[in-house]
């Protein structure tokens, strides 16, 4: 009987000291399986010895893969190249950082097994500065109210996915990538797993405060056109309101004549309506920004070296 192959994508930027030991944590899990594994990492760009340290690995370890790109392009266009490239029946996508504990991987092939195209790990979060974990329960829930797609929290990237959902993955040709979102969208049976958060252990996060505030943005924007629709009503609401205070105020001058020089008034209407111009051509400079990188049609990735071919278009 041919065993059956199981991709595992590890996309890691700088996570050197990490390479041997997430190979350690999954093939120990693996090893157990039944499956044939092949464990690809995606070098985004490292500028420390991680290349080194995978090459090293894929010498000695025939089922070590790798595409290392030209320089840093982020975790989105890692996960992609790791989907594009990734051969097996199914595919499951893990943090080189050790935060996502391999021990879930048996139970997320049982899933699989089961027959769900998707087995989603959803993690507690346990840890997390209270800045944080108040940041995204307050995302997650703007983001469900106005978002077409359902996001949970504590569900990131750790997942596993069958060939069929990893196509559907990939028919998505957009250039702006948000993989929770594109995830969620593209539906199929799922079932979810938990974990309780880990530490990071070797190296540091790559998330400052300014990029997972562009990273929510990216996904209110790349799924809903929702905040258009708000500023058109926000507009049309301050709009009817000036008319209303015009009107009146005419009226009355018309009465009274002019009594105190409105100073007070002015100056709050122009800053209002400044703010509310100014939020409105902020949310449409949003969606035409995200045209103009569309229409460039740039690829997502170079890459600068692999020991693997692309498994699709
Ligand atoms: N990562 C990547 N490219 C980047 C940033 C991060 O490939 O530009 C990888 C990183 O090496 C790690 C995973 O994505 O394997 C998650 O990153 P990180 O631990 O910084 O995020 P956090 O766990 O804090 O959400
Ligand atoms: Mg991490």
């Amino acid at each position: 009987m041919t065993q059956s192959l199981l991709s595992i994508i590890i996309p890691a930027f700088n996570e050197a000291d990490n390479i041997a030991l997430i190979y350690n944590a999954l093939s120990e899990q693996l090893n157990d399986t039944g499956y044939k594994y092949e464990l690809l990492y995606i070098d985004d760009g490292s500028a420390d010895e991680t290349l080194k340290n995978i090459q090293h690995l894929a010498a000695q370890h025939e089922q070590v893969k790798y595409v290392s790109f030209t320089r840093n392009f982020g975790k989105e266009s890692a996960i992609l190249a790791g989907l594009q490239h990734a051969k097996g029946e199914a595919t499951i996508i893990i943090d080189a950082d050790l935060q996502h504990p391999s021990m879930l991987l048996p139970e997320m092939i049982k899933g699989y097994e089961e027959g769900y195209d998707q087995v989603l790990a959803q993690r507690d979060r346990k840890g997390e500065s209270r800045m944080r974990a108040a940041f995204s329960d307050l995302y997650y829930s703007i983001m469900n109210k106005l978002a077409d797609v359902d996001l949970q929290n504590g569900v990131g990237d750790f997942r596993l996915l069958s060939r069929r959902a990893v196509q559907a993955v990939l028919s998505l040709s957009e250039g702006n990538r948000f993989s929770k979102g594109i995830f969620s969208w593209i539906g199929f049976q799922h079932k979810v797993v938990f974990y309780e958060n880990v530490e990071r252990q070797e190296g540091e996060s790559k998330w400052s405060f300014a990029k997972l505030l562009n990273y929510g943005i990216e996904g209110l924007v790349s799924f809903n056109h929702k905040p258009l629709r708000i500023c058109l009503y926000t507009g049309l609401l301050v709009l009817l309101l000036s008319i209303f205070y015009i009107t009146i105020t005419f009226i009355q001058i018309l009465q009274h004549g002019i009594d105190v020089p409105g100073y007070f008034t002015t100056i709050s209407a122009v800053l209002f309506l400044g703010g509310v111009q100014l939020l409105s051509l902020g949310v449409i400079g949003e969606y035409i920004g995200r045209i103009y990188y569309e229409s460039k049609q740039r690829p997502h990735y170079l890459v600068q070296e692999s020991n693997t071919s692309r498994s699709q278009a």
